[in-house]
């Protein structure tokens, strides 16, 4: 038997889900034309009465990120497109601000009490973590969005919480099986990071009670390699989590592990294509656009998340109708880069080098210069420290294979010292650009 948090929303057709996400779209509109100055601007001239079709949602304006960093600039604390007063906030967190300057994000008691408990508990059912459970959390919080609202809505479901920030990964790991944790939380690379640690001090963690990691911050748990790695080194399913400060908590996988599924409850999810703006049809990549419809604070519509994604409105066998992200978050479109006369998705390519077993879980790419006819240079590690050298280039000569034939590149393919590449705690940088 699957639970659901809302069955009577988790199972709503598809034509009710519109008509549910249109009604809470035009309120949610008439509320930020009220509330907020910024989107008075925006929707000048519109009135939300007229919104009547997922059509009519698509001739809107978009929202940025540069828009709101901008709106934050000249309107402190929390820019000109929030709708509440600052001394409403009862908690704020701040983008990581790696590729320019962070984000405020303050959340009303509304937002936080009940829109992030309801968020959190679609992904708690989704996964089949219950009060029985022992949660861990190998990190150490601060203005950074993740883990808070995990946290908070597994205590409100009486899930028992060790705290596992402050300490080193091998106390962690200690701790991990001291306390008989059945879930740890932490992003794919730290949750490898702490798998490949554990074998190397000899800590049976396959052999210990952890049933379920849950991964969010990188594209990892929808990578089928990556995903495979975790659950290996960890003996426990691995679910996908998906949120992003500024729009808050909106997909999670469900234990038939076949994609992630959107709120669709909460949130009007959009796919666009790349390059003509249309709406991206089920089974095309495209960049998602998200309007939340039901926060306080600063809700924001129509907003460019940047994230690549592939919609699957088909039915889940777990009976949700939510429609589902196949592959999860594919990757940036910031990330995703073009050479050699294809778009290149970097996740796409990690999961042929988590496939070969004679690779270490790292790697790096670097882009040459566009024009130099220079190749797509692929770093990697051997696994261990053993490796023949005839093995390595068998292994290098079938991972060149897998992205001829698939990513149609030739890549020129660096074998360097086992550990010698960078790990990462948090979001992991990958690509370098020369
Ligand atoms: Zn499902």
């Amino acid at each position: 038997m699957v639970r659901m948090w809302k069955p009577e929303l988790e199972t709503l057709p598809r034509e009710k889900l519109e008509q549910r996400q249109l009604k809470l779209f035009r309120q949610q509109m008439h509320y930020v034309m009220e509330e907020s100055p910024f989107y008075r601007r925006k929707f000048a001239g519109i009135c939300p009465g007229d919104i009547k079709t997922m059509d009519d949602v698509r001739r809107l304006p978009f929202t940025t990120k540069q828009e709101l960093l901008q709106s934050q600039q000249e309107h402190p604390p929390f820019g000109d497109f929030a709708c509440i007063r600052p001394n409403q906030a009862t908690r704020v967190f701040q983008t990581s601000g790696t590729t320019g300057v962070p984000l405020r994000v303050p959340l009303t008691k509304k937002d936080w009490f009940e829109n992030f408990h309801d968020q959190f508990s679609y992904y708690l059912y989704g996964y089949g973590i219950n009060s029985d459970d022992i949660a861990f959390f190998p990190f150490i919080y601060g203005l950074f969005v993740a883990w808070w609202g995990m946290q908070a809505t597994m205590e409100a479901h009486e899930v028992t919480i060790v705290p596992g920030g402050g300490q080193t990964s091998e106390n962690r790991l200690r701790g991990i099986i001291d306390w008989g944790a059945t879930v740890v939380c932490g992003t794919p690379t730290y949750i490898i990071y702490l798998g490949e640690l554990a074998q190397k001090i000899g800590i049976d963690l396959p052999g210990s009670k952890v049933r379920i990691v849950v991964t969010a911050g990188e594209p990892g748990a929808q990578v089928p390699a990556t995903k495979s790695v975790v659950e290996k080194l960890w003996g426990a399913k691995n679910y996908d989590d998906i949120g992003s400060t500024e729009i808050s908590n909106f997909g999670f996988e469900c234990v038939t592990q076949k994609g992630t599924h959107m709120i669709e409850s909460m949130f009007l999810p959009e796919s666009l294509d790349l390059e003509t703006g249309n709406h991206a049809g089920q089974g095309e990549i495209g960049q998602l656009v998200l309007s939340n419809l039901c926060c306080e604070s600063v809700p924001l519509l129509r907003y460019k998340t940047g994230d690549l994604v592939r919609f699957d409105y088909g039915q889940c066998e777990c009976g949700r109708t939510f429609l589902r992200m196949d592959g999860g978050v594919l990757g940036r479109a910031d990330d995703m880069f073009h050479f050699g006369g294809v778009n290149i998705f970097p996740s796409a390519i990690e999961n042929f080098i988590r496939s070969i077993p004679e690779f270490s879980t790292e790697y790096r790419l670097v882009i040459p210069p566009a024009g130099t006819g220079e190749k797509l240079l692929i770093q990697v590690e051997p696994a261990t420290n053993d490796m023949s050298v005839e093995s390595m280039q068998s292994a290098v000569g079938r991972f060149i294979d897998d992205v001829v034939y698939n990513v149609r590149i030739t890549p020129r393919v660096e074998v360097v010292n086992p550990g010698s590449l960078t790990r990462f705690e948090g979001k992991a940088k990958r690509i370098v650009r020369l």
